[in-house]
């Protein structure tokens, strides 16, 4: 999947360098204003590294606008506007960076910008015909800011120059993307070099030329690419990749805030990593390290004393962690070709191949069942109708004879893969990804795990994925599993319970890795939604009127993995909806017996829901108030006891009553007493009339199964 390009050969090296050279890329995130500029120049001139090359990006930003800017002029749009911002922003950075010595920095960037306005004119003219062009103007944001950190240094007082790529770098397309002529680019940076001899160089990222001499690109996210070409190019002893994050996490650190620091992981780790969507190293990088087992530093240049994540061929080996990261990959579609026809039948899969390579749909992603019944694609959803259109031409014969029933297109897919040089020989980590998936209630569309056995990817509902990666990353690492809480009924049980979330949250966090999060309130009129209040009392008085569609939403939010809504109403609406919450996957916990007494087919769909969903459905404090009664009924019948009769005080509230009546006070007194000490039901007349004694009797015979 991701086959190295072909390794630079050892003569294929600029003029061996003398000294040893070190090489860094600094990505758009590192520099995103004359004071980040500034703060680069300061680390690399704080190193002694004897020669060193410096890849940059483009100004964090630049390269998303100088794309639209070429996509309104292809459109006919007027650009003039933010060429001048943009032109604006370069000039201002200069200015503020070097100061009195910046005159020469802004007439040059003066006339890029002209030249950039003269390409864009051109492609207004040429319209769909002015692709190279655009290519040309994606890489000016990385030549401009070569320029920068070169006249920083040079303000510095070092031996600085920049390199624009475009005049060594020689690269042609393949399958597997970009492919460098390692050959004439080693020639032509040895013929540089012969001019150059500044010890440090500033080379830009991103731009390269084809073998006509045309400006390209490689690609968004293409400088951690450069900086490896150019590492192997100048014979570098190592790579420091520098950008906004400490090295490389478990997983992406916007979509899982407590993703873990790795200190080392392996080539092929970095390189699955990347694939599946880790933009935190671009996939071909590791290419050109790994052909010269060149070590790759990923490093934060907000945090320049952390040592960064470490890429090498070993890795981590010692390592006991099943998997070492999760990554994603969004805006995929899921292609179907299934038919009986298929069975047994050599040469299928090789067909489907053959026709998406030849309709050049790349796929990401393949699943064939054994038995052989369908196989399922997963292509970039750009491509998906080309590849559908391609499949139903090659395969017109069987669609026509049936052989193949249909060739389905399914989009909002995407992709998440758990990679680990650690799984491989490893039984048991399927089964946890799988199961931790199963629990978060996220439907699996295809499963794959690459022969490596260094990956396994599930293609899931886009809808679903933030979800997914957060329940699988809690799933294999310690970090906190996430429960989203809503809590209905805020009387006095439900207030206790809601004031016991509140206080003892963090120590949960701390001692059990449990992440309680109470983000609703309801009672029968208002309803509060939010995100774990510290005193939930306050945002109570201010809470709206009652949605409970408004509320169950919020409670079973996409990105956190599970959710539990607890009922301490009496409320029998509230209890009408449970067997949709569980459906839903809400976990349900009640102190409310109105669910398990109450219509019989009410409850035997609250106990279908249960037994169909991965919901729990939980109720002990219906009976016995806080005593285990239900739970222990369960295990005696589930283990061979049989039950033949059930004694008991079934009504604390009754017994309580008639010990403290001797004649001394009116009963209605008594029974006022027991409702303010909270030992009756919310309406008292549930006790004295026998109503809540028969719902407990309900309840022990429907928990021990015998209704
Ligand atoms: P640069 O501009 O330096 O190239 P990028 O924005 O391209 O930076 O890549 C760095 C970002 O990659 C981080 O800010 C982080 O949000 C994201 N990222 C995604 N997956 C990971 C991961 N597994 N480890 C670390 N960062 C990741
Ligand atoms: N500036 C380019 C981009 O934004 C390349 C890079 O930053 O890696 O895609
Ligand atoms: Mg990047």
């Amino acid at each position: 999947m991701n086959a190295p390009q072909p390794a630079p050969s050892p003569s294929a090296s600029a003029a061996a360098e003398g000294d040893a050279v070190i090489a860094h890329k600094f990505g758009g995130s590192s520099v995103a204003d004359a004071s980040r500029y500034r703060h680069v120049a300061t680390v690399l001139c704080e190193r002694d590294d004897p020669v060193q090359v410096t890849v940059v990006s483009a100004m964090k930003g630049v390269t998303d606008a100088l794309v639209a800017l070429a996509d309104s002029a292809a459109h006919g749009e007027d650009w003039h506007a933010a060429h001048a911002a943009l032109h604006e922003r370069h000039r201002s950075v200069a200015r503020e960076l070097l100061g009195v010595h910046a005159d020469l920095t802004v007439a040059w960037i003066d006339a890029q910008f002209q030249e950039l306005a003269g390409i864009l004119g051109a492609i207004a003219l040429l319209g769909p015909s002015g692709a190279p062009a655009k290519e040309r103007v994606h890489g000016m944001g990385e030549v401009l800011s070569a320029r920068l950190l070169a006249d920083a240094l040079r303000g510095l007082g070092q031996d600085a120059i920049a390199l624009d790529a475009r005049e060594v770098l020689v690269v042609g397309r393949n399958e597997l993307g970009v492919a460098v002529d390692w050959d004439t680019s080693a020639a032509r940076l040895s013929q540089w070099r012969a001019e150059h001899r500044q010890s440090r160089i500033v080379v830009t990222g991103f731009v390269a030329r084809d073998a006509h001499g045309v400006a390209t690109t490689l690609g968004r996210n293409g400088s951690d690419f450069s900086g490896a070409i150019f590492a192997a190019l100048f014979h570098a002893a190592e790579l420091h990749i520098w950008t906004d994050v400490d090295g490389v996490l478990s997983a992406d650190p916007r979509v899982v805030p407590d993703a873990v620091f790795l200190p080392r992981i392996s080539y092929s780790e970095a390189c699955e990593l990347a694939y599946f969507g880790a933009k935190v190293v671009h996939p071909q990088t590791m290419a050109p390290a790994i052909a010269r087992n060149l070590p790759i530093l990923i490093r934060n240049s907000f945090n320049p004393s952390h040592p960064g994540t470490r890429i090498d061929a070993q890795g981590d080996a010692h390592s006991a962690a099943l998997a070492k990261g999760l990554s994603l990959v969004s805006g995929l579609a899921l292609l179907n070709v299934e038919g009986s026809g298929m069975i047994g039948v050599p040469g299928t899969a090789e067909r489907v191949f053959a026709t998406l390579r030849d309709a050049q749909v790349s796929v990401v992603m393949i699943s064939q069942g054994s038995s052989e019944h369908s196989i399922c694609c997963v292509v970039r959803a750009s491509q998906a109708e080309a590849g559908k259109a391609a499949l139903e031409r090659a395969f017109r014969q069987e669609l026509a004879q049936g052989q193949i029933q249909s060739v389905n297109l399914e989009t909002g897919i995407s992709v998440l893969a758990a990679v680990g040089d650690g799984m491989a020989g490893r039984p048991g980590v399927a089964a946890r990804f799988l199961a931790t998936l199963a629990r978060a209630h996220v439907n699996l569309r295809a499963i794959a795990q690459g022969a490596s056995e260094r990956n396994i990817s599930v293609a899931i509902a886009s809808s679903d994925e933030t979800k997914a990666l957060r329940a699988a990353h809690a799933g294999f690492w310690l970090s906190p599993q996430t429960i989203s809480i809503g809590v209905i009924g805020p009387g006095k049980v439900g207030a206790a319970l809601l004031d016991q979330l509140v206080e003892n949250a963090p120590r949960l966090l701390a001692e059990s890795n449990l992440d309680l999060r109470l983000r609703a309130i309801a009672s029968s009129r208002r309803m509060w939604l939010g995100e774990h209040p510290p005193a939930w009392r306050e945002h109570w008085s201010q809470a709206e009127a009652i949605d409970l569609d408004a509320f169950t939403a919020h409670v079973h939010a996409a990105h956190l993995p599970h959710a539990i809504i607890i009922d301490c109403s009496a409320n029998p609406e509230v209890a009408e909806r449970y067997a949709d919450w569980l459906s839903a996957g809400i976990h349900v916990i009640t102190p409310n017996k109105q669910a398990g007494s109450g219509p019989i087919e009410r409850y035997r769909k609250i106990r279908a829901a249960a037994r169909a969903g991965n919901a729990r459905f939980r109720y002990e404090a219906t009976v016995g108030a806080g005593l285990p009664v239900i739970q222990t009924l369960r295990d005696l019948i589930t283990t061979g006891d049989e039950l033949h009769s059930i004694e008991g005080i079934f009504s604390g509230t009754l017994a309580w009553l008639f010990n403290k009546f001797d004649g001394s006070q009116p009963f209605s007194a008594l029974v006022r007493e027991a409702h303010a000490l909270g030992y009756t039901e919310p309406d008292p007349r549930d006790d004295l009339s026998g109503t809540d004694v028969a719902r407990k009797l309900e309840r022990s015979s429907r928990g021990s199964g015998s209704v």
